[in-house]
């Protein structure tokens, strides 16, 4: 089916399996994951002067600005292999002014979303997690914060994506395969 681009955002707490589930997901539909997070570790690594703003800002779990996140997400959703393909965003919108400029991008490249999923994993579970995978941003303290953030900024992009229509709910607990079906079957759903 060739109208059945896939362009969705997917929403979760960190930890929630975001980035191991938009692999498989984007592999699937065969649309590029677009991680803002992977975008600025690898800025960070490559050091350049986005990577030097970042890395800060990163390492104390704080948020790059949106003056800085918003116009670098734009330039990337108008490149063709993203127009022609689709995009999952990850990490993406995390505030509201960042929903807004989202919005805005959309309706200039004259596209649409298929639907933004949260990946619903309970605070307890999630930070056990984190704190067993140990990434250098991953100490108790930015874990906390970045925890605090998301229910602060993030957390109210569910009611905004659900006035337009576009929220689904998928129970993040569980087996990888398991999720990734759950995902599957809610994405297949908003394709047809
Ligand atoms: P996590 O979901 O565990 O925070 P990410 O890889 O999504 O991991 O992001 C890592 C860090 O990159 C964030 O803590 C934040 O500092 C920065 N970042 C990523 N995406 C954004 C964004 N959309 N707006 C602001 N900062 C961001």
């Amino acid at each position: 089916m060739s109208s059945s681009v896939l362009r969705m955002v997917i929403l979760g707490r960190q930890g929630s399996g975001k980035g191991t589930q938009s692999l498989r997901i984007a592999e699937q539909f065969g649309c590029v994951h677009l991680s803002t997070g992977d975008v600025l570790r690898a800025a960070v690594d490559a050091g350049t002067e986005l990577g030097q703003q970042a890395a800060g800002i990163m390492n104390a779990g704080g948020l790059v600005g949106d003056d800085i996140m918003i116009p670098l997400v734009a330039e990337r959703l108008a490149q063709d292999d993203i127009m022609a393909g689709g995009v999952l965003l990850d990490g993406f919108p995390r505030t509201a002014e960042q929903a807004n400029g989202l919005e805005a991008m959309l309706a200039e490249l004259e596209q649409q979303l298929t639907v933004a999923i949260n990946l619903d994993v309970p605070v307890e579970e999630v930070t056990q997690r984190m704190m067993a995978r140990g990434r250098e941003d991953d100490t108790e303290d930015a874990i906390t914060r970045r925890l605090g953030l998301y229910e602060e900024q993030t957390a109210p992009l569910l009611d905004w994506f659900a006035e337009r229509g576009l929220l689904a709910t998928v129970d993040g607990l569980g087996e990888e395969d398991e999720v990734f079906a759950r995902l599957r079957g809610v994405i297949d759903e908003r394709l047809a």
